[in-house]
């Protein structure tokens, strides 16, 4: 089947207030414009030069998510266009985001990212970190990035009930967040978590924003 309809198929099983980011990485931009002339226009990639080569190919009305680790010294390459940062996992990251914003005249909207699976990755804040983190308000001062949620991956395990309360956990935390410090902020409502094998568990616990690859463009061949 191709991209568009899996699209097509994959939305009709999301409540209408979950949006789909089309995972394109390491697939080919021929794969992209099958789900664009389907009419799907949100997609993410997880590499900058990956990225950059599609973005000057593709159609410019593609929202383009940056959902991979992004290194301090290439957001200048994508803080031209790119719609949502998924992966902001520390401060200084995020200064430099706001740096290249304010140079490309525009905000950018970030997601802080929970490090919440039992995996030994080197990403992301824990819960008690991105608590204190977003407390604490030195990021207050930063004018072109806009904190819009929190992002995380769960523990790439089959039982369904640790992932479920992984995703839970980070429901608990994004509610508390919320509730603490963004109650007047509208913007503050993206949830993104939930991959190919666990959407379902995570659009039951709290996600609004799903990310999802292999089960839309196939295996990827790295
Ligand atoms: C690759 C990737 C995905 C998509 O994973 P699939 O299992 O192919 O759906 C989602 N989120 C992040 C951060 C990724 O790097």
């Amino acid at each position: 089947m191709s991209p568009s309809k899996i699209i097509k198929e994959i939305k009709q099983t999301l409540p209408t207030d979950v949006q789909l980011v089309a995972v394109s990485k390491f697939h080919p931009s021929a794969m992209i414009e099958d789900a664009y002339a389907g009419g799907h226009r949100i997609f993410g990639e997880s590499h900058v030069q990956e990225l950059q080569q599609k973005f000057e190919v593709l159609p410019k009305d593609i929202e383009w998510h940056f959902i991979g680790h992004l290194q301090t010294n290439k957001v200048k390459y994508i803080a031209p266009y790119v719609r949502l940062i998924h992966a902001v996992d520390t401060h200084k990251l995020l200064v430099e985001i706001n740096k290249q914003a304010q140079k490309n005249n525009r905000i950018i909207d970030c997601l802080l990212e929970l490090h919440i699976a039992q995996e030994e990755t080197k990403y992301g804040f824990s819960a008690d970190e991105m608590y204190d983190y977003v407390k604490q308000g030195e990021w207050r001062q930063l004018e072109n990035v806009r904190i819009c949620g929190i992002m995380c991956m769960a523990s790439n395990v089959e039982d369904k009930a640790q992932i479920a309360s992984e995703f839970q956990q980070a429901e608990t935390l994004f509610n508390k967040l919320k509730t603490d410090f963004f109650a007047q902020v509208d913007s503050f409502s993206i949830r993104s978590w939930g991959m190919s094998d666990d959407y379902m568990i995570a659009v039951n616990h709290g996600s609004n924003m799903v990310r999802i690859g292999s089960k839309i463009f196939g295996p990827r061949v790295y």
